[in-house]
Formats: C-alpha cells, structure tokens, sequence
C-alpha cells in the first residue's frame, strides 16, 4: 500500500489519470475548486490542507482503540476504530511523500484511492469519522457513566421503562455505532428518559417506604394520627389490653430502623441507588408496614368498642348520674356507638376509669374479654 512516490511520474498519464488525482483531491480537502486547478496548484492545496487538518491527537486515537467498558467492545467497533488509525497513518505518509519536490499529485491520488478501494464514500466516511473522532472521545465519559448506570439500576414495574431499558441494551450491543453521532445522540437522549422516570420511580419509592418517619406530613398521610392517640387513650383504661398498642409501637420501632434520610434524588444523580440500598420491589414487606400498623390501630379501637359497648347501658347511667357536660359526653357517645368516632380526651378516660371503679365487677367479666390476648407481633419484628 505504500507505493513508490516517485512512480508516478515515470508512467504515462492521461487526461483521464489527471482528472480522476484532482477529483480526490477535491474530496480529501473538501474543495471543489481543487477539480479545476492544474497539478502542481492542487498539490500546493493538498499540502497546505494536509498541514492543518490531520492533527487528531494521539490521545483521541488512544482512546478510540480502549474507549468502552470491556464488556461493550466488539471486534466490529475495534475494527472500526482501528481503520481510523490506519488511514490517518497511510494519508500522514502520502503527504509526507507528496511533499518532496519531484512527487506529483497523480501518483499521491492514486495511493490516496488505492487505500479506500477506489470508492469515494469510504474517503468521505473516513473525514467524517476523523473529524467526529474529539467528540467521540468527549462523549466518552457520559458513555460511561450510563452504562454503570444500566448494570447497577434495579427492575421497574413500568412496561415503558423496561422498553427503554431493553432499546439501550441494544445499542450498547453494537458499540460501533456509536462513532456516528447521531446515534450517540439517540443513546443520550434514551438515556436521558430512562434516568428521568427512573429516579421519579426510584424516589417516590423510597419516600413512602423508608423516609416516612421524620417526614411529618407523610406520616400523617400514612399512619391515622387521630385512631392513633384514640387508641392510646383507650388502653389507659383500666385493665385494658395493651397488646394492640405494643404490636402497633413495634411495627413502628421496625419501620423507623429502617428508615433513612439520606438526600435520595442527588444520590440518584450518580447512582442508581441509594446508599441505604434501598430496593423498591424488594421492600414489599416494609411498604405494607404502615397498613398493617393502621390494621393494627383499627382492630384494638374495634376491640374496646366492642368491649365498652357490652356495658353500655352502665356506662351511660352513669354519665347521667355525674352530670358529664357536653362536650365529653359526645365522646363517648361516639365511641360506645357503631357510627365514626371523635377525637377523644384525656378527661373521658378519666370518667370512663372512674365507673370502671363503680362497677368493677361488671367490668371484670367484660375484661376476661378484653384481656383476651390479641394477634403477636410476628417473630421478625
Ligand atoms: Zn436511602
């Protein structure tokens, strides 16, 4: 492929050979014009195009030889960027043979040809991916970034994530592609979305499940604050049962170890996961966490509704008899009726604990009752 630069001049040219050196002439430097010089003036142009145009640095070609993580490189992207190398290497020593005095264009043009089969295209594709090479290599980074990104992210249950998930896999398949451009803007873009609908997954996620304590406007949007604090109320009362409260303040102390406070979306940022580790579909258990806590809440006010209400007729005798105003009257009217209940006081406890005390006997039966044991909290809490 080297030739002999000083062959040329010894063979017989035509007007054909001639017309044919400065039609490559033209599209090795880009310039049309050059079709219509003579010989010695396009070879004048070719060297001063040639000495500021094949510059690429030896770090651009470094690093399209090892430019993506191991397992993306391909024999196809190695080729490619290797014919690269080796046409800048070819052209750098035809010019360099060009450039004594006694070479002609005809002869430089015809190993310029004879390197790309003769066919214009892989010239031009070859200037393309020449000067494309500094933004390759710039993009490089980014590249690989997302794809650390992709191995370390987890499923989603979105069917539209997934696809782009699955689109990028495929680019990432055929890496030789990438030296176009275009599709490295197609596989940013992709990205682009995936990493977007990701961490709002991955975010809102980690917001409901393991940052809702601390977060007070999500814990009341979870836990019932106000069958909450009815229920420690009730198991004040005397003899109460006070296992649905302990199982009620055990899943609690569960899903506060498990919290975390970390800044989750700048996390998100670098990582596809947060440093808690964190796993949206495998956290099931501690997402159902705060349902089974206001189940809990729920089935303990049931039990001493139920309880109450066995002796209710005591009980509102007894209101009448102590003359209770209004206001806490109305409590507990709402409490020992099937209908919702309101916020209940302190001082309705006290009342409710002082006919307790008035008819302990009465109570006591209902207490076998009340005192029955309520559902454990299960082992691993
Ligand atoms: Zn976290």
């Amino acid at each position: 492929m080297q030739g002999d630069p000083g062959r040329g001049e010894s063979q017989v040219r035509g007007p054909s050979e001639e017309r044919l050196a400065l039609r490559w002439a033209a599209l090795l430097c880009g310039q049309e014009s050059i079709a219509g010089l003579s010989l010695h003036a396009a070879k004048n142009q070719i060297l001063a195009w040639a000495a500021t145009n094949l510059d690429i640095q030896p770090s651009v070609l470094a690093a399209m030889r090892q430019p993506l993580p191991e397992h993306l490189v391909t024999t196809r992207f190695l080729h490619a960027a290797r014919s690269l190398e080796v046409g800048l290497e070819h052209i750098k020593q035809i010019m360099l043979d060009l450039n004594r005095p006694e070479a002609d264009c005809i002869g430089a043009m015809t190993r310029l040809a004879r390197h790309f089969q003769s066919d214009e295209s892989r010239l031009l594709e070859w200037k393309e991916r020449a000067r494309d090479a500094p933004q390759f290599q710039g993009w490089l980074p980014a590249f690989r970034h997302a794809a650390a990104y992709l191995e370390n992210s987890l499923p989603t249950p979105f069917e539209r994530l997934e696809e782009i998930r699955s689109e990028l896999g495929k680019m990432c398949a055929e890496p030789h592609r990438f030296l176009e451009a275009r599709e490295r803007e197609r596989f940013n873009h992709s990205f682009d979305d995936f990493k977007k609908g990701y961490i709002d997954y991955y975010f809102a996620a980690h917001e409901d499940t393991v940052h809702i304590v601390g977060n007070q406007e999500r814990m009341e949007s979870k836990v019932d604050a106000v069958a909450l604090r009815n229920l420690e109320l009730l198991s004040d009362i005397n003899h109460a049962d006070r296992s649905y409260l302990n199982r009620v303040r055990a899943i609690g102390r569960w899903v506060q170890a498990h919290q975390c406070n970390l800044p989750v979306r700048e996390i998100l940022a670098f990582h596809p996961r947060c440093y808690c580790d964190f796993n949206p579909m495998g956290s099931r258990h501690l997402a159902e966490s705060v349902n089974q806590m206001n189940d809990a809440i729920r089935q303990g006010i049931d039990h001493f509704r139920s309880i109450l209400r066995r002796s209710k007729m005591i009980i509102i005798q007894e209101l009448r008899d102590m003359r209770i105003d209004d206001h806490h009257a109305k409590q507990i009217a709402a409490l020992l009726s099937r209908g919702p209940m309101i916020p209940l006081k302190q001082q309705s406890i006290d009342i409710l604990n002082a006919v307790i005390r008035r008819h302990t006997g009465s109570f006591l039966t209902a207490d076998h009752r009340l005192a029955a044991v309520a559902p454990d909290v299960p082992a691993d809490w």
